[in-house]
């Protein structure tokens, strides 16, 4: 669903991803790991072009984005081509990032309906069903302040299922969260992951990464230090630097 090859990119003279090659098929979960700074966020914003980059390939379903400029200024050459690709990858954030003006529910129905202009009773349905898949259909109605951080989280998650992309997105998901929030959290990652959807996870959390993902991608300083299926890489790391970040993490 999702390739990268080669990616650099640089904020001015800060060269921040340096050659990174990710792929995610379908049904693959795909966790990045790695210290602050290492660019995790970065590849993900690039990976949803909500980044530019200077160099290298992204694929869609195997479809290449298509660029425009040179290296030094390179910008996506098609907005349609960007808008698919971004509505299929939806992403989730640390922060939630919901419109606290509006319900949960609204929260839930307000891409679909207006970025992909779909028929408002469809979506509605399927916001309550996505909401009630989560475990927060009876919070439709209510306002983001009137949740819980976890419960907070959990309409995020909704919210980007409410798209129907092609894959998820998720910006350390649980970081915010106080743990036993986050296992809320937690849970649902797992059962989507349990059918079958394809992600990509940026996690400072060893035992989520151990658990969901088929590969682990150890980034250092913007590139891949190791990466490898997760018994593995946790059971087993060959670098020293991940052996470093692994002890420093528990
Ligand atoms: P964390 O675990 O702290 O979230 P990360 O691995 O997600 O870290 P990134 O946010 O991708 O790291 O940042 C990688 C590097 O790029 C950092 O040195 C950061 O300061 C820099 N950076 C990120 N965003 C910008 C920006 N908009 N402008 C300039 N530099 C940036
Ligand atoms: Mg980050």
């Amino acid at each position: 669903v999702i390739e990268i090859r080669n990616l650099h990119k640089s904020y001015g003279q800060l060269e921040v991803l340096k050659g990174v090659d990710i792929h995610a098929r379908r049904g693959d979960v795909v966790s990045l790991i790695g210290s602050s700074g290492s660019g995790k966020s970065t590849l993900l914003r690039c990976a949803n072009l909500l980044e530019d980059s200077q160099q290298g390939d992204i694929f869609f379903k195997g479809e290449p984005v298509l660029w425009k400029g040179d290296s030094h200024n390179r910008r996506p050459a098609d907005p349609k081509q960007v808008l698919r690709i971004r509505t299929n990858l939806s992403m989730v954030f640390q922060q939630f990032n919901l419109w606290a003006h509006m319900t949960i529910l609204q929260n839930v129905m307000e891409a679909p309906l207006t970025v992909l202009g779909r028929d408002r009773s469809e979506v509605e349905n399927a916001a309550r069903g996505y909401l009630e898949k989560v475990g927060i259909g009876d919070k439709c109605d209510a306002y983001p302040a009137q949740l819980s951080g976890g419960q907070q989280q959990r309409a995020a998650i909704a919210r980007a299922l409410c798209m129907e992309p092609e894959a998820l997105l998720f910006d350390e998901p649980t970081s915010a969260l106080d743990p036993e929030l986050e296992q809320e959290v937690v849970k649902v990652i797992k059962d989507l992951a349990a059918e079958g959807r394809t992600m990509l996870i940026v996690t400072h959390d060893m035992k989520l990464a151990h658990d969901v993902s088929d590969h682990v991608v150890f980034l250092h300083q913007g590139l891949i230090e190791e990466q490898g299926p997760p018994d593995r890489l946790f059971g087993a790391p060959t670098s020293e630097r991940l052996r470093g970040f692994l002890s420093a993490t528990h």
